[in-house]
């Protein structure tokens, strides 16, 4: 039974109580990315198996170890996305973007599925947002994207988050620093964990990333990529670091930062919190130069970077930033009976026109049972609504705030109530300034 009650290990439902925080923090994120110029992009969950494999690499953890991958009914190999790079090149390719305005900007959010060990900001199904861009090898454009990422930390008034810089330079001068990192791990092969041991033939830099505490230990040693740039990889690591000094965006030079997907080249970044545990890595990204060539596109620059959301708000809980409430029942009508049902239907009916939260009795409850009701939803106003009401045609409107009661004709119910919510709210306002405030700015407004 349990498998009926209990979600998925690593899954995670949101509930309706939160789940207005996600939808203001999703919609924040495509707010400001649209201010940068990122247009968003919606991909399938699934693509095919081929795609994740090529895109972010055979020897990465995610492909050796975390898919989800299945054969369809059609004996196909699909794969729920593990991240949203890969779906996003192959629609830039697929729908011939890269013939739109240079450079193209994508944005999205979107569900992502690795198969990790569950822990505190380590999910199996996880959101992520994320934007890349297309056709720019200029440093100005990893500046630019690393301020977005900057930028959205700074609008919801989050500290503390350490930027870790580096480059891992482009496959020519890749090649002298594997053949290096080669030779030192080859001396402590023996401390290597399996999956490290295979890494070394194909792609030595990936043990730099492995979880493996003896790997992870060995790989304090290990030579800098930072040695052994090429001059124009170096000369854009520098670019890149004016652009974001100029932006006034601080950063810390971190050499032994890789990341975890084989097809980055050169800038490689991540926001670090340590504020939420192991797991503190809330934004990663970078530039990947040859993924496109790779999926069979055009030779293009692009760069981008993910930023888990899930991760984001645990930041945001720890440092107690507080996300706006759900709106809450502007007005609760109480009928008693079966005329003032049909009343209070139509008059919740028209409320709701009015784009007012407007609620009533669908359940058949007792008056008392109502108010209960109403106040355990948090209704702004209630009005009883009886046969008395209905020969008056007109109700006592109560102010569940303050008390008060304010008389309202049934025949414009909806603008007159539009009324009292505003000049409630405009007195409220008034009377929360002290006689010592207000006379203060009396003072200055007639200076
Ligand atoms: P990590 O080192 O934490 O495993 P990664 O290098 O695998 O991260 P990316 O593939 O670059 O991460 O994904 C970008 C962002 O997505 C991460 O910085 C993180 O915020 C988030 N993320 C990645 N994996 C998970 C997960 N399993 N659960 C929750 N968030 C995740
Ligand atoms: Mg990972």
């Amino acid at each position: 039974m349990a498998l009926l009650t209990k979600a998925p290990k690593g899954t995670q439902d949101i509930l309706p109580e939160n789940v207005h925080e996600h939808q203001f923090v999703e919609n924040t994120l495509l707010e400001i990315a649209g201010k940068y110029g990122f247009r968003e992009i919606r991909t399938p969950v699934f693509e095919h198996t081929e795609l994740f494999q090529r895109g972010v690499g055979e020897t990465t953890d995610v492909v050796q170890k975390e898919m989800y991958t299945f054969t369809d009914k059609g004996d196909r190999s699909i794969t729920l996305r593990p991240e949203g790079t890969a779906g996003a090149v192959r629609a830039f390719l697929e729908h011939g973007l890269f013939n739109d305005a240079v450079p193209a900007k994508l944005c999205y959010i979107l569900n992502c599925y690795r198969y990790e060990k569950p822990q505190a900001g380590r999910w199996r199904e996880f959101q992520q947002f994320g934007v890349e861009m297309f056709g720019s090898a200029s440093p100005a454009a990893d500046a630019e994207v690393i301020s977005l990422a900057n930028g959205i930390f700074e609008f919801f008034g989050i500290e503390n988050l350490e930027l870790q810089l580096n480059s891992i330079g482009c496959p020519a001068c890749r090649a002298n620093y594997h053949k290096a990192l080669k030779e030192y791990f080859e001396k402590n092969a023996e401390k290597l964990c399996g999956t490290c041991l295979e890494r070394l033939d194909k792609n030595p830099m990936r043990i730099l990333d492995c979880k493996n505490p003896a790997c992870k230990q060995l790989c304090e040693g290990a030579p800098f990529i930072t040695d052994y740039l090429c001059d124009e990889c170096s000369e854009h690591f520098k670019g890149v670091q004016k652009y974001l000094m100029a932006m006034g965006i601080k950063f810390t030079v971190n050499p032994r930062i890789v990341r975890g997907l084989d097809y980055y080249t050169r800038t490689v970044f991540e926001f670090v919190s340590n504020n939420i545990g192991a797991q503190g890595t809330v934004c990663g990204g970078g530039r990947y130069d040859g993924l496109v060539k790779e999926l069979g596109g055009p030779d293009t620059p692009a760069l981008g970077f993910g930023m888990g959301t899930g991760r984001l708000m645990m930041v945001m809980k720890s440092q107690g930033i507080e996300l706006p409430k759900a709106e809450e029942c502007d007005i609760y009508v109480a009928p008693m009976g079966e005329n003032a049902l049909q009343k209070a239907m139509e008059l919740t009916s028209t409320l709701r026109s009015a784009g007012i939260f407007a609620l009533t009795d669908v359940v058949g409850r007792s008056l008392k049972a109502q108010m209960k009701y109403a106040d355990k939803i948090g209704a702004k106003y209630t009005c009883v609504l009886g046969d008395d009401e209905i020969v008056r045609n007109a109700a006592n409107v109560k102010n569940m705030a303050s008390g008060d009661t304010t008389e309202l004709g049934l025949e414009d119910f909806d603008m007159d109530f539009t009324r009292l919510i505003l000049d409630d709210a405009a007195s409220s306002l008034g009377s929360s300034f002290s006689d010592e405030e207000l006379s203060k700015l009396d003072s200055l407004l007639n200076f």
